[in-house]
């Protein structure tokens, strides 16, 4: 599909002209839509459309179809490397689907895709029920983590959100209106969780959800050095009862030291710090045999705190970025997932070789390897790292870009695959058959069957 070109009035016209949605080719808001939180990657929103309803987001489909120009669907825009960004076509702003509806019997929500991760957990926490799967960010909306895949603290024991799910809602390239689970509609089940917007519009998604003890106990361990670190992970990850894990790399910076070449640059000792929690109720507190064999170094802090607050936890991180104006700067953000054998040998040097403009506090955890929708790719036993920093300078793009670009080359060749939010270095057909393997003709078939006239595109630019 070409893009022909377009006149935005007319297209105004058009798109307003549809009952149950609302448009706007208003320049502020075409601004913010030919952008995301990445900042690295520009596109060209003609118009942001907004439907009320599945009736309106198929009608609207339908005239794309018709007059041949194209539609990305978004939430927050919270991706960073254009998935979310039109590509001279109409952003189509996702936030008119909310609602939840929670089946405690059957431990399950069906929630709209504008529907937050907040929002979803307060409603959950009501009935000491949360998702199986939340994101740290509890800003995030279900429909774009579940278009990403959706990684969070329970990940080593229930792998990606996605795999949490039970059905959908979900409007096609084709316009139609689809509800599907893995034995019905197998086909656009396994397509559209995990598939970056190309494949049909999320309405709204069913999660399991599990029993959430209303108080959380964490442990944060001090690691001498990242392999231990890692090596308890592995420990934790077969103990049902470290409910949420989290591993970091620590620098404790040690000054300026000269390069091969002669210039100084900063360098660190690393470490590792380990944020083992479980759950628990007032009248039966946890006794310390989660913590049994593991080989930290030294116990530096531990606390209890309501588990809806503990969820949060990440939320001071948010507002600081805001306040510091971190926010604004670009976001080249790495996440990969190695095989778990591999990644222990390769991971802590790979990690300590990246350059300080890069930060610390890198993440490094365990992500299960359980049953996935079929385009979600992980190696065996995935072992998962994700850089991610407040911010990067301008003055440091260029360094940092090129950091994580030999980065990825690195952990690629070891087999690595690579989380779709991130910063992917506008990937040719050639990354996308290493990304997608075996999968790829599938992949291809399926994008031409559910979105024959490849109505769904972004400035990410995806293979069809
Ligand atoms: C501060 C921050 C914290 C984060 N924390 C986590 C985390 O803890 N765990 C994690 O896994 N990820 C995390 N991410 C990454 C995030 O999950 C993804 O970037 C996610 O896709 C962004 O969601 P969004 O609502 O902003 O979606 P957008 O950026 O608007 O869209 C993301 C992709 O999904 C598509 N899409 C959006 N809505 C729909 C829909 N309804 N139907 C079909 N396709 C759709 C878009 O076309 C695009 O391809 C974080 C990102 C940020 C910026």
């Amino acid at each position: 599909m070409t893009t022909p070109s377009i006149d935005a009035t007319r297209l105004h016209g058009r798109l307003s002209a549809l009952e149950g949605v609302t448009a706007t080719v208003l320049a502020p808001a075409l601004e913010g839509a030919s952008a995301d939180f990445g900042g690295l990657v520009r596109g060209r929103a003609l118009a942001i459309a907004r439907p009320q309803g599945a009736e309106g987001l198929c009608a609207l489909v339908a005239l794309a179809r018709a007059e041949g120009f194209a539609l990305t669907p978004r939430q927050l825009g919270y991706s960073q490397s254009g998935q979310s960004i039109a590509r001279d076509g109409v952003c189509v702003d996702m936030g008119g689907f909310g609602g939840i509806a929670i089946d405690a019997e059957a431990g399950t929500a069906r929630c709209g895709s504008a529907v937050t991760w907040r929002e979803l957990l307060a409603a959950t926490a009501a009935q000491g029920l949360a998702p199986l799967v939340m994101p740290f960010n509890l800003d995030l909306t279900v429909g774009g983590l579940l278009s990403a895949g959706g990684i969070g603290s329970t990940s080593h024991h229930h792998g990606m959100a996605v795999s949490t799910v039970d059905a959908i809602t979900a409007v096609l390239g084709t316009g139609e209106l689809v509800h599907a689970d893995a034995a019905e509609r197998s086909e656009v089940f396994e397509a559209v969780l995990g598939g970056v917007g190309q494949f049909g519009f999320l309405i709204d998604a069913t999660v399991r959800l599990r029993a959430m003890g209303p108080i959380t106990r964490t442990w944060c361990l001090l690691y001498d050095d990242l392999a231990t670190m890692l090596a308890d992970e592995l420990v934790l990850q077969s103990r049902h009862a470290c409910v949420h894990l989290e591993g970091f790399a620590s620098a404790a910076v040690q000054g300026l030291r000269r390069g091969p070449t002669g210039r100084r640059a900063p360098f660190a000792r690393w470490f590792g710090g380990l944020h083992v929690s479980t759950e628990f109720h007032e009248s039966q507190p946890p006794d310390e045999s989660l913590l049994a064999g593991l080989r930290h170094r030294e116990r530096v802090h531990v606390e209890d705190s309501p588990s809806t607050d503990y969820a949060a936890r990440y939320d001071l991180r948010f507002e600081v970025m805001r306040a510091t104006g971190a926010w604004q700067q670009p976001h080249p953000w790495f996440e990969c997932m190695v095989p778990t054998e591999t990644g222990l040998q390769q991971l802590p040097e790979a990690v300590t070789a990246l350059p300080l403009l890069y930060g610390d506090g890198h993440r490094m955890m365990p992500i299960a390897d359980v049953a996935r929708p079929r385009f979600v790719m992980q190696p065996p036993r995935p072992l998962g790292l994700a850089v991610l920093p407040m911010g990067i300078p301008q003055a440091f793009q260029a360094p940092a870009l090129a950091a994580a670009r030999a980065l990825h080359d690195r952990l690629l060749a070891l087999g690595g695959k690579r989380y779709l939010s991130g910063w992917l270095f506008e990937p040719d057909e050639a990354a996308w058959r290493q990304h997608y393997g075996d999968q790829f003709e599938a992949l291809v078939a399926r994008k031409r069957a559910l979105d024959p006239d490849g109505v769904l595109r972004s400035m990410l630019s995806f293979p069809r």
